[in-house]
């Protein structure tokens, strides 16, 4: 039996309207007992669409989940949304960290730490994100970055039951550039590594998932890099077809 069960996830990022929910009702049929039972799915929608998805998965396997969060619980913040908000609309998870938000937006790794607490504290698990840019593996800072992002963004105490770590290269998100699986299994493996000595046997039950241009055709050779437990998907999620031809790779 592995030690970490495998994890499919889906980023929608800023794609889907109210009729895009048919798509996701989909995913759901699709998610059947044998696939369920090997692997676990979640998809992240906008907040719009939250409520939505989690009334059409009800009742089934597939797990849904914000694509960020304040630090804070309520107050002056105009356009934000509290972790506790995207519990109370039955998200499980939420992504914090993800390289759109630290580009787009600033997010440090003390920011993302916080938000990876927000979490917490609401009874959400934090996919927290890290990831270098093509600039940087280029200077060979890759492993350096990353286990700087890990160090800064997941706050102490982890554990595997709240907290899931996605590697993520900036350059391989949404380029169709993957890294090859030696450098997937490099980073996995530092990952990892960091994980195991910060937390001891809870770091040994983080997930660790790999995000970057997964699709169907891929999956099955990145599923199976040492270290990898599951896949981050992009574009590749807003189609049931894909999503669920990723996760039966496994
Ligand atoms: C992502 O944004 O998390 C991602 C992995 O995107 P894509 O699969 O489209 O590269």
């Amino acid at each position: 039996m592995k030690l970490r069960r495998p994890l499919v996830a889906g980023n929608w990022k800023m794609n889907g309207l109210k009729a895009s929910v048919a798509e996701f009702t989909r995913i759901v049929e699709g998610c059947d007992g044998p696939l369920a039972a090997e692997v676990d799915l979640m998809v992240c929608p906008p907040a719009t669409l939250l409520s939505a998805f989690v009334a059409a998965a009800a009742g089934s396997d597939v797990a849904i989940g914000g694509q960020d969060c304040h630090a804070k619980p309520c107050g002056a913040h105009t356009g934000d949304i509290a972790a506790e908000m995207l519990a109370d609309a039955g998200a499980r998870a939420v992504i914090v960290g993800h390289s759109e938000r630290r580009c787009d937006h600033g997010e440090t790794d003390a920011q993302v730490r916080a938000k990876a607490e927000a979490a917490r504290r609401a009874g959400l698990v934090a996919i927290v994100c890290v990831g270098e840019t093509r600039a940087e593996r280029e200077a060979g800072q890759a492993l350096d970055i990353v286990r700087g992002q890990l160090a800064g963004s997941v706050p102490d105490g982890a554990t595997g039951a709240g907290l899931i770590v996605a590697y993520e290269p900036v350059w391989a998100i949404g380029t169709g550039l993957t890294p090859t699986n030696e450098d997937i299994a490099e980073v996995h493996a530092a990952l990892r590594a960091a994980l195991n000595a910060r937390f001891g046997s809870e770091g040994e039950a983080i997930r660790l998932l790999y995000g970057g241009s997964v699709k169907a055709e891929n999956a099955g050779e990145i599923l199976a890099v040492p270290d990898v437990d599951g896949a981050l998907c992009g574009g590749a999620s807003l189609k049931a077809e894909a999503f669920l031809a990723i996760a039966r790779s496994y």
